[in-house]
């Protein structure tokens, strides 16, 4: 889901005609949203639905922008966001959740690039210092105050994700929200605070979640997470403690799980995420009785399925020599 193998060309993307001339390009492709930030995508090539710059200006617009997202060795990637119904029998638009696990790792980050733009655009269209309107500049790269000039770029939220490994012996703690799909369990994770440094998070959230104490962190790799704009920060920690206290409010079920449940739950992620049918998101796991799912985790597009990936991976010795498999380079 991170940086999309293209030049953003941030230099040249300050001229404004220069923008211009870039959208209207006949190398352009487009990416299509709908105004609730679905991706318009070819179901039965699970691929998107690109169109090509003279459809995509003529389509019916939203307030949002038309987005120059950047370049690579054969096109200009832009977005754009319709409130039209497009008519294709066999392209739907798609929570780009439900569309991560099936898409490849340079589309997915385009993708993730566009949408998290697009949340930006719509939660800044007034300055947040006196109110006016703002107006998007630098192909979508930020927005401007028609008033006051203030700036205004895309937000980032940073997150925590553990791995928290057990003490004394070969289990991690695993962990689902009522929201998450039937079945699926994956890491801890939280929003920072102002104030905290990236392991103060991981030891608040690990303890206010679970009321597990937490003693060595470390830093392991960060992902973008597009639902709105959300930076992942993943780490791997060992706990101090094992008892598990569940904060209801944040969290259904939590537990440790062994190397070999661990396994047995990526090899089971595949066939769950295709239980979740693309076009709705309709999670077919709901109509089996629950003893009869199967328990999985998340897919290796989220950083949580990277990092146990990394785990059943890693020797039994070392409880810290972990790394995240270098991201597999694929073209858009
Ligand atoms: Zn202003």
């Amino acid at each position: 889901m991170s940086a999309g193998h293209y030049d953003r060309n941030n230099t040249k993307r300050l001229d404004a005609d220069w923008v211009q001339a870039q959208l209207r390009r006949p190398d352009a492709r487009y990416l299509v949203f709908d105004e609730s930030l679905k991706l318009y995508l070819d179901n039965i090539n699970f691929w998107p639905h690109w169109l090509q710059s003279e459809s995509a200006l003529e389509l019916e617009t939203s307030s949002a922008p038309i987005l120059y997202l950047g370049e690579d060795d054969t096109r200009v990637l832009c977005a754009v966001q319709t409130s039209a119904q497009l008519d294709n029998p066999t392209s739907t638009f798609t929570h780009l959740r439900a569309a991560v696990p099936v898409l490849p790792p340079a589309v997915a980050a385009a993708a993730s690039h566009a949408r998290s733009l697009f949340a930006f655009h719509k939660a800044h269209q007034y300055c947040g210092w006196c109110g006016s309107k703002t107006v998007s500049q630098q192909g979508g790269a930020r927005r401007q105050c028609t008033n006051c000039g203030a700036t205004a770029y895309p937000r980032v939220d940073p997150a925590v994700i553990m791995l928290i490994l057990h003490p004394t012996s070969d289990h991690v703690l695993l962990a689902r929200q009522p929201r998450h799909p039937v079945g699926m369990y994956t890491c801890l994770a939280g929003h920072m605070e102002h104030g905290e440094s990236v392991y103060d998070a991981v030891r608040r959230e690990t303890f206010e979640e679970t009321g597990i104490e937490v003693g060595e962190v470390r830093f392991l790799d960060s992902q973008p997470w597009p639902f709105p704009y959300t930076l992942m920060l993943g780490c791997v920690v060992i706990a101090k403690s094992t008892h598990i206290t569940l904060d209801r409010d944040e969290l259904e079920d939590a537990m440790w799980v062994s190397r070999a449940d661990v396994a047995k739950m990526l090899a089971a992620r595949d066939g769950a995420m295709r239980w979740r049918r693309l076009e709705t998101g309709r999670d077919l796991n709901k109509d089996l009785p629950l003893e009869q799912v199967q328990r999985f985790v998340p897919p290796s597009q989220a950083i949580a399925g990277q990092m146990l990936e990394a785990y059943i991976q890693r020797p039994n010795s070392g409880v810290f020599d972990f790394s995240v498999a270098e991201k597999t380079e694929s073209r858009l």
